[in-house]
Parts: structure tokens; C-alpha cells; sequence
């Protein structure tokens, strides 16, 4: 039996090269387009299992599409700024740029080796001057439109990277890449104005048709609450009323005759403007030194409640006049709300626990009217948990930040005929809490030589977030040394169809990835500005033993010694098999999975030596191959490639039983290109098939066999009710199935949906003009 999979494979990647089959023409108007995206990687060396759960599974797909006669675009590239580079030019004082790129191409032949059809023509490489010369470009145009800013700010410090952190790479109060504590520091840093946004970023979910949890993750973390101010006025036992007040900000104002007491942040300014009037300013001082050493993280989750009471002060109940105690207390934090609560002890168990140790009442009172509210000066208002994002770090391996400073400190966007502004080489790595670059004498004397004596250069580095929010739009044009990309092709290819990736970016990568296609659509550099159709979180592979892979806990699972023994086509095969890729499962590593994947394969290739040319196709095995087409393309659409990979068994044990026809066993083949394009390619040259198997069409599927299913209708993100449609059903049917029920028809008042989302055999919401 001859299955010699490594010349099998070998011979396949080197024909698609020849014939150059992954190159998609974006400008091809012939077929329906359809961009395929999966997360770039970062460029780490080696390919491991998770990389290739990543891009194999995906590549299945992309393969897929092309046979059904969409124009795919499927490009890769690499997230090739970051700290692991630096880390090694610390450790082994190596020259990251050296080290980045021997790594992209140690790893580009082992994508190549697992038969991913990347069209690697579109390839962009995020630490290379063509490219982040344009992630300067953006971020000066976002610091041209005040979406850039440079302040003081309490931040996230990772003392063993000595670099600052966003928010959002803060694990549980460690560092997310290190697992060091985090401190906070006052620095002047910075920042892309994501709050801007934080109201559209919510807005535009309701759109969109993903996943109801990933959807939920991202509101949860932009944490929108709405409320009110309420204002208290202060008396003080020596002064009587004063002109201070307390601005609060509550969630529940109808709650206000509930409250009997007021508790200000530690760093609320109020603290300090009032030490002269308090009859303990010695004890409040002390107690705010003491706060300081701590972190958010520990004063939210402080069990023990602590706090001091402003003695000699009192705060004046809006509407009964009554005098409140003012205490200062650590677990109310200064950056959310106004950093003032007024505190409702019987509705709100911190409060409940701080009044019962420092002897508050509790009082259960009547709900107030918004009549009685309104009265009081209440103001409603909205609040969000979404902070800034802060985008300087002091390190050296990442996009320099495109500003210099002119003698009186004040930043400057560097202009674009600067661009790219280079990474210095002459640098120190070793981290000093002081950014690498400012150790570059070439830097300073560039800034001197373009824009005069006493100006400065930014010594710090963009976070490598900010390269991989937009990389996606340089794929469609990537050599391109005008523009970030290209006007219309922006407009033929985006939103693009479907973007798969892992749920830890959930909160980052993906939020900001939309706030920068926002802000680039507010500055017309867009058109659109939700840049993903749909979004897919794959699951983990775990070890075999079901505990997440670990070089420590001995199971991590080398795919390099399965590709060798089995194949790559028999490991792609087992990790479409392992689970549903729609949804984020954790599958563990079955040793023996790959072995009997193998042995499949070696089932096909027996059936098709026994494959005869002369003898007619029998209505049964027509049907099975329409029903296997079938079903093998709707579950791909829905990203189930373990029960497309069973159909194929099924459909192989009806050839089995029977002396195949050639004509049904290249059918077969087409079927199973996209999971095992090696041996599909070879089965396909031996059945006679022309060309490459990659370039044939689908087998037609029956109507008969067309499976119908239950399709959401929305209008403009709202549930308007369900349609019963095939599961084939193209957007035209749909939509107007969609649109015969009362309802949707009520929604649209009669006029057409200026867009239309259609995710077959789920969702159609039809939007209307704005
Ligand atoms: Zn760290």
C-alpha cells in the first residue's frame, strides 16, 4: 500500500507554487469576494500545536470557499514588534531585528509545510520601516484630530519589564505577559482616546452577528452604567456652610433617603482642601500615605473595609438638610465616577460592611421620584468602566512614536515627508525604567538636524496593539508606498466576511481594532467603520492529559513529530475533527487521534486504486455524494469541521461497499481537498482529473438533500422573528423571505435595507439607511 506522505506532500506544495494558485486578484470582478482573516502571528520561532490549530483549521475553510467560486483573499503576516526580540538581545545580546526576521522565515516554511494557502504575496511584517511607516502616519493623524494625547496619568507599571501597561494587560492585578504584581506610577504618557468612542463601541454590536458571550465580554469591559450627580453641600464645625461640595455619582439615586454617610477616594483634592477644618488631619493624612502603597486591585478587593472619618466636618442631605459624616475610605476609587459616593448601606453591601465596623446607621428608606430628584439638582448622566488606552511603552523593540517636542516641551506630530521615522540602532537594551531610545545619540542629533536646536525627540515605543489594529487593511495593498492601503479596494473587500482568533483578545485586540476603524472612519480614511462581519474564538487544544499545555507539566504536544510520522494532511484532518471550531471549547490531545485520522486516509487511497473508469455513477452514490457536498459546505460555513469530516466517512463507506467509478471518487476527492489537500492533489492526478484538484468546482448538491433550518431576522440588530429556509439559501432569498414576515416589513416601512448581514442558516438582520 502505497501512502508515501511525505513525498505526497511535497509534490503538491511544489505544483500550487508552480502554478501559482494563492494569489488572489483583488481586482477580479468575475467572482463574489470573500476575506478570510486569522490573526497574525507573532513571529516566535517555532510553530507549535496552537499555530496550527490557528491556521490549518482556517485554511480549510479558505480552500472550501475557492472551490465553491469565491474570489478568497486569505493573507498572512506577522505581529513582529514586541518584547520576546528584546528579551533575547538582553539575555543572549542578540540583535532583535536579526533575530525577528530569522524567525519569520523559519516559520514561513512551516506554515508552507502544513499546506496553508496564504497568498503570500500580500504578506506584511509589522517591525518593517514599509509598514509601521504608516502606523505613524495613523497615529499622527489621530494626534492631528485630538484622539492622541499626552498627560499625567495614574498608571500600570510591570516592574520586571520596566515598561507601563494598558489596562487591558493587567491579568487579575499581574502583569498579562510576565505574571509580575503590577505597581502604579504618575507618569506623563500617551494615550489614544478610546472613551470617545465607548457609546459606539456598544452601539455597534447590536449589529453584528457574533457570538452572543464575546459580545457580552466587550460591554462588560466597557462597563457602561447610567445615573445620576447629586451634589452635597459642606459645613465645617468651624466655618459653618462652606462653598466646597461633594459631587457624587450613584447608580441608583432613587436611593438617596437611604443614605447616611459620604465617602471620598483618598486622592479626591477634597481631602487635602479640607485638612485645615478637621479636628484629626494628622490620623487622614496618614491613612492617604498609607493608600497609596496599594493598588486598585487590592483596595476593590479588600474584604476588611478601612477608612477615617473627617471629624469636624459634615456633608448636608440635599433634600432633608440632615448632617452627614464624611469619611475617607480606600475602596472607593478616584478614577471611577467622580471618586465621591454618597453611601446607601441598606442597598449596597460594601457600604453595608464599612457602616457596620465604623457604626453608620442603616436607614430603609422610600424610593425617591425623579420629580423629587429633579428638585435636588440631581443631573442624569452616563458613566463607563472604559478607560483611555494607554500606547507608550519604554521599551525598543516597537514602532517609534512619530512626535517630537519643540524647546518648550510642547509635541509636534513629525511630518509626513519624515516617515518612516526610523528605529535608532545605536541603543542600550538594558532596561533601566528609562525608555532604550533615549540612550541614541544619532536620534537626538536627527531631531536637532530637522527641526533646529533645543527640540526633542519621543523616546518611547507604540505598543505593539496599536500595529496589529490596522494590519488588516495594509494586506489589501501592501506595497504600496503612497498610502496605509488602497481607496476602492478598501470599498470592494471590507468589512471583511470572517475573522477568527482567540478569545484573550476578546477585550484587546479586537476592541481596538474597532475603535481604530471607527476614528479612521470619522476621518473619511475608511468606509466602513465596523471592521469584522463576523468574529470566531477558537477553542484550546489542551495536552493529552486535558491540563493546558506547559513545558513544566510535560505535555506539550510537538506537531513537527506527527507531521513527520503521520502527515500534515492526517494532523489537519484530526484537529478539524477535534471539535467545533466555532466555539471556544478546550479539546485535549487523544495520542492515538492522529493514528486513526492516518488510517483514513489509508482507506481512501485503497477505495481509489479500485476506482474504474468505464462504469456509470449509480443514483444511490449521486446522492450521497450531493447530500456529503451538501452537508460538508453548510457545516463549514458554520465553522463545524469535525461533522463535515464524518460526512466524508459516511460517504466513504458507501464507495467501500461498491466498485467505485472514477467520476465519483474525483467527486470524493474535491470533497476532500480543502481537509487533506496533499493527498487530494495526488488522488486527483491519478483519477485523470486536469489541472488541480484546488481549481475544480464543487459537486453540485441536491435540492433533495438541501437541509432547511431556523434563520434569526433582525432589523437594524433588533429580533423581529424567524424564517424557515434552506440552509443554502442565498442573501436574495433570504432577504426576501425575511421581509415577507409583518413585522420586518413594519420595521423597514418600506424602503430598502441600505445593508444586509447574512450568516446562513443563522442570522439575516437587515439594516436600514441611517
Ligand atoms: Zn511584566
Amino acid at each position: 500500500m502505497a501512502y508515501d506522505h511525505r513525498g505526497i506532500e511535497k509534490a503538491a506544495q511544489e505544483k500550487w507554487a508552480q502554478l501559482d494558485l494563492y494569489r488572489t486578484d483583488l481586482s477580479d470582478v468575475s467572482k463574489e469576494p470573500y476575506y478570510l482573516l486569522a490573526e497574525f502571528p507573532y513571529p516566535s520561532g517555532d510553530l507549535h500545536i496552537g499555530h496550527w490549530y490557528a491556521f490549518a483549521v482556517t485554511d480549510i475553510y479558505a480552500r472550501m470557499l475557492r472551490l465553491r467560486g469565491k474570489n478568497v483573499l486569505f493573507p498572512i503576516g506577522f505581529d513582529a514588534f514586541g518584547l520576546p526580540a528584546e528579551n533575547a538581545a538582553i539575555k543572549h545580546g542578540l540583535d532583535p531585528k536579526e533575530w525577528t526576521y530569522k524567525n519569520i522565515e523559519r516559520m514561513r516554511s512551516q506554515l508552507m509545510s502544513m499546506g496553508a494557502s496564504f497568498d503570500w504575496s500580500k504578506e506584511v511584517i509589522a517591525c518593517d520601516p514599509s509598514y509601521y511607516q504608516w502606523t505613524q502616519w495613523l497615529f499622527a493623524k489621530l494626534f492631528e484630530h485630538g484622539l492622541a494625547e499626552h498627560r499625567e496619568a495614574a498608571v500600570k507599571w510591570c516592574p520586571k519589564d520596566q515598561t507601563v501597561l494598558a489596562n487591558e494587560q493587567v491579568i487579575d492585578g499581574t502583569c498579562e505577559r510576565c505574571g509580575t504584581e503590577v505597581q502604579e506610577k504618575r507618569l506623563t504618557q500617551w494615550f489614544l482616546k478610546i472613551t470617545n468612542y465607548a457609546e459606539r463601541l456598544i452601539e455597534g454590536l447590536d449589529t453584528l452577528p457574533w457570538r452572543e458571550e464575546i459580545k457580552e465580554a466587550q460591554r462588560a469591559w466597557i462597563g457602561k452604567s447610567e445615573g445620576a450627580y447629586l451634589t452635597f453641600d459642606l459645613t465645617s464645625d468651624s466655618r459653618g456652610r462652606t462653598q466646597e461640595s461633594v459631587k457624587v455619582f450613584t447608580t441608583r439615586p432613587d436611593t438617596i433617603f437611604g443614605a447616611t454617610y459620604i465617602v471620598l477616594a483618598p486622592e479626591h483634592p477634597l481631602v487635602a482642601a479640607l485638612l485645615e477644618d478637621l479636628g484629626n488631619a494628622d490620623e487622614v493624612q496618614a491613612y492617604v500615605e498609607r493608600t497609596r502603597k496599594k493598588t486598585e486591585r487590592e483596595r476593590s478587593e479588600n474584604k476588611e473595609k478601612t477608612g477615617v472619618e473627617l471629624k469636624g466636618v459634615s456633608a448636608l442631605h440635599p433634600a432633608t438638610n440632615e448632617q452627614l459624616p464624611v469619611f475617607v475610605a480606600d475602596y472607593v476609587l478616584h478614577s471611577y465616577g467622580t471618586g465621591a459616593v454618597m453611601a446607601v448601606p441598606a442597598h449596597d453591601e460594601r457600604d453595608a460592611a464599612f457602616a457596620e465596623k465604623f457604626n453608620v446607621p442603616v436607614r430603609d428608606a422610600q424610593p425617591a421620584t425623579w420629580e423629587a430628584l429633579t428638585a435636588m439638582g440631581a443631573q442624569r448622566t452616563t458613566q463607563y468602566r472604559l478607560r483611555d488606552w494607554l500606547v507608550s511603552r519604554q521599551r525598543y523593540w516597537g514602532c517609534p512614536i512619530p512626535i517630537v517636542y519643540d524647546p518648550s516641551g510642547t509635541p509636534h506630530a513629525i511630518p509626513a515627508e519624515h516617515l518612516p521615522w526610523l528605529l535608532p540602532t545605536d541603543v542600550d537594551f538594558k532596561p533601566t525604567g528609562e525608555a532604550p531610545l533615549a540612550s541614541s545619540k544619532e536620534l537626538k542629533e536627527r531631531v536637532t538636524n530637522i527641526f533646529g536646536a533645543g527640540w526633542t525627540p519621543e523616546y518611547d515605543t507604540l505598543d505593539t496593539f496599536v500595529d496589529s489594529s490596522w494590519y488588516f487593511l495594509r494586506y489589501l495593498d501592501p506595497k504600496n508606498p503612497h498610502n496605509f492601503s488602497d481607496a476602492a479596494l478598501m470599498k470592494k473587500w471590507l468589512p471583511i466576511n470572517r475573522y477568527s482568533g482567540g478569545s484573550e483578545h476578546t477585550t484587546m485586540h479586537l476592541l481596538y481594532a474597532r475603535f481604530f476603524m471607527k476614528a479612521l472612519y470619522d476621518l473619511a480614511l475608511v468606509p466602513v467603520d465596523e471592521p469584522f462581519t463576523e468574529r470566531f474564538n477558537r477553542g484550546l487544544i489542551m495536552g493529552p492529559n486535558g491540563q493546558k499545555m506547559s513545558k513544566s507539566k510535560g505535555n506539550v504536544i510537538n506537531p513537527d513529530h506527527f507531521v513527520d510520522t503521520y502527515g500534515a494532511d492526517a494532523v489537519r484532518l484530526y484537529l478539524a475533527f477535534i471539535g467545533p471550531y466555532n466555539e471556544p471549547g478546550s479539546y485535549p490531545w487523544n495520542l492515538d487521534g492522529v493514528a486513526a485520522m492516518r488510517k483514513f486516509l489509508e482507506r481512501i487511497v485503497r477505495c481509489a486504486e479500485r476506482a474504474q473508469e468505464e462504469i456509470p455513477v449509480p443514483d444511490s452514490v449521486a446522492q450521497a455524494i450531493a447530500h456529503a457536498s451538501l452537508k460538508v459546505a453548510t457545516d463549514g460555513d458554520r465553522f463545524k469541521f469535525n461533522t463535515g469530516v464524518a460526512a466524508l466517512m459516511t460517504l466513504l463507506n458507501e464507495f467501500e461497499n461498491i466498485p467505485p467509478p472514477k467520476a465519483a471518487m474525483r467527486s470524493f476527492a474535491i470533497l476532500l481537498a480543502s481537509f487533506a489537500p496533499h493527498l487530494a492533489e495526488h488522488l486527483w492526478e491519478r483519477l485523470g482529473g486536469k489541472g488541480s484538484v484546488q481549481q475544480a468546482s464543487w459537486p453540485a448538491a441536491s435540492r433533495a438533500a438541501a437541509e432547511e433550518g431556523e434563520v434569526a431576522v433582525q432589523v437594524d440588530g433588533k429580533r423581529r422573528g424567524s424564517v424557515h429556509i434552506s440552509l443554502s439559501a442565498s442573501e436574495t432569498d433570504a432577504a426576501r423571505a425575511a421581509r415577507e414576515l409583518p413585522a420586518v416589513a413594519a420595521a423597514l416601512a418600506g424602503k430598502d435595507p441600505a445593508r444586509i448581514i447574512y450568516v446562513p442558516g443563522r442570522i439575516i438582520n437587515l439594516v436600514p439607511e441611517a
